[in-house]
């Protein structure tokens, strides 16, 4: 039985490590975390000095820079910033993105503090990062996690600016920046966004669907969603808005709330704001022990917060057919195995949340090509179209055959592709060819049964193969 966030990543890895030929050391070498940081530092804040602790782990440098975010949050630790840096050097070789994995923390309680004092400490923890080099666009970028976003960002990349004011390339430090201080659009909803492009994948395969005992598309399918927080609201809001999902149940830190007709993704996220937790939301019910939820009659769970939710003592009485890992690590090594045993379908959290740094990744190539993405392009394109959308109009009227264009086809065809839909595009892609590479093993192999072992199988190939090329 694997105890700990580290072991039971480590597990799942020898799992499918055990059923590769990697040679004698490898699979040991790909398997460790190269270097933890730990600083401790002290802000002068409210008439006192406060000391906080904060970690930037490195996992694997095969290639660099490495990449992973940074979170804030109490509960922060070695073992747990260590397993989150490994899941991204997994994450990172199953997507294609060219980095390391690597991640970072800070033991804070983000809401304990206002915004003003949050940036100091921000400012020095990243100071302390930097001018070791743990923060640098060519060795290490971060990007936000749980309970950091664009403003924390913006703060880490203008530290760096200050402290490095010839480096033309400063802003890819890190990524996760807002628009105007050389974020990307897309970049927010990105993480979200995969998880419904994986999802959306899954389904083009009637065969896969029928073998999580389902069927058809996503329309009208139940869904659960545990947090509501950036990644876990974008998923629940599109997925309810383009794929016609119905959300039947939201857990959140203070409990859950369902109702079987669906609830309204937006309107409960409002209610969250409003009112710190999902109690006495109109027309659901409320339920306190929110984690009862999880075990509720459904099509789909996405577990979208922490990390351990689902785990040996609860996992036997998992009713959903399908899960999807929204956040990294919901799913302990020994709940997995019960899931496997059972039949359940994990979508892993190293393919499905995979959405963030992807995006990450067109941020890093944005901020070092200096340009936008589509400025080029974008006029160009519409003018190409343009010729043709005239010359059939020309042709009919020439020809006087009585049709035309309806102007909802000339104005999404005429209309040239901006940022955005290149940042989404991008993205669809990297989630369509990321889920064929995993697929291909799991149905090809007879000795892999599941998509993560599937999953782990592609990214350790891809990082040996790495490893081997340059040498150690
Ligand atoms: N923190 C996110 C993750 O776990 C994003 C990492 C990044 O964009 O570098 O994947």
């Amino acid at each position: 039985m694997a105890t700990g966030f580290s072991a039971s990543v480590d597990a799942m890895f020898e799992r499918a490590a055990g059923l590769m030929d990697l040679g004698p050391g490898l699979q040991e070498k790909i398997r460790v975390c190269n270097a933890t940081y730990t600083v401790r530092f002290g802000v002068r804040l409210r008439g006192a000095i406060h000391t906080f602790t904060g970690y930037r782990s490195v996992h694997s440098e095969h290639m660099e820079p490495v990449k992973g975010g940074i979170r804030y949050a109490l509960s922060v630790n070695q073992d747990e910033v260590e397993a989150l840096a490994s899941l991204m050097t997994y994450k990172c070789a199953l997507v294609e993105v060219p980095y390391g994995g690597s991640k970072g923390g800070l033991c804070i309680d983000p809401r304990a503090w206002d915004e003003h004092e949050l940036e100091l400490i921000t400012r020095r923890f990243a100071y302390e990062l930097i001018k070791r080099d743990m923060i640098n666009p060519a060795q290490n970028v971060p990007a936000p996690d749980m309970g950091t976003g664009e403003r924390e960002m913006a703060w880490i990349s203008d530290q760096y600016q200050r402290m490095n004011t010839t480096d033309i390339n400063g802003r890819a430090c890190v990524t996760g920046k807002p628009l105007n201080a050389g974020g990307i659009a897309g970049r927010v909803e990105a993480t979200g966004r995969g998880v419904q492009y994986a999802l959306r994948e899954f389904f083009r395969t009637s065969e896969d669907v029928a073998e999580a005992g389902l069927s058809g598309t996503l329309d009208g399918k139940r869904v659960i969603v545990q947090g509501l927080g950036n990644v876990g609201f974008h998923a629940a809001h599109f997925l309810q808005t383009e794929d016609g999902c119905r959300i039947t149940a939201i857990i959140e830190r203070d409990g859950a709330i369902h109702s079987p007709g669906g609830l309204d993704v937006d309107a409960v996220h409002l209610h969250i704001q409003e009112n710190g937790g999902v109690k006495g939301f109109p027309g659901a019910t409320f339920e306190p022990d929110g984690a009862a939820l999880l075990e509720a009659e459904c099509d789909i769970l996405i577990p979208a917060a922490l990390e351990g939710v689902i785990h040996a003592g609860n996992a036997a009485n998992i009713k959903a057919p399908l899960i999807i890992e929204a956040a990294n690590g919901p799913v302990t090594s020994d709940a997995d195995a019960i899931l496997r045993d059972k039949g359940t379908i994990v979508i892993p959290d190293m393919y499905a949340n995979a959405g963030g740094v992807t995006v990450s990744y067109f941020e890093w190539v944005k901020n070092l090509s200096h340009i936008r993405f589509g400025r080029m392009q974008r006029r160009a394109e519409e003018a190409r179209h343009q010729l043709l959308v005239d010359e059939l109009e020309r042709l009919s009227r020439a020809r006087d055959v009585p049709w035309e264009l309806s102007s909802d086809f000339k104005s999404q065809y005429l209309r040239g592709a901006g940022e955005l839909e290149l940042v989404r595009s991008g993205l669809d892609d990297t989630m369509r060819a990321a889920f064929q590479s995993i697929r291909e093993v799991w149905r090809t192999r007879d000795d892999v049964s599941d998509l993560r072992t599937a999953a782990f199988v592609v990214a350790i190939g891809r990082i040996a193969s790495s490893y081997r090329a340059k040498g150690l």
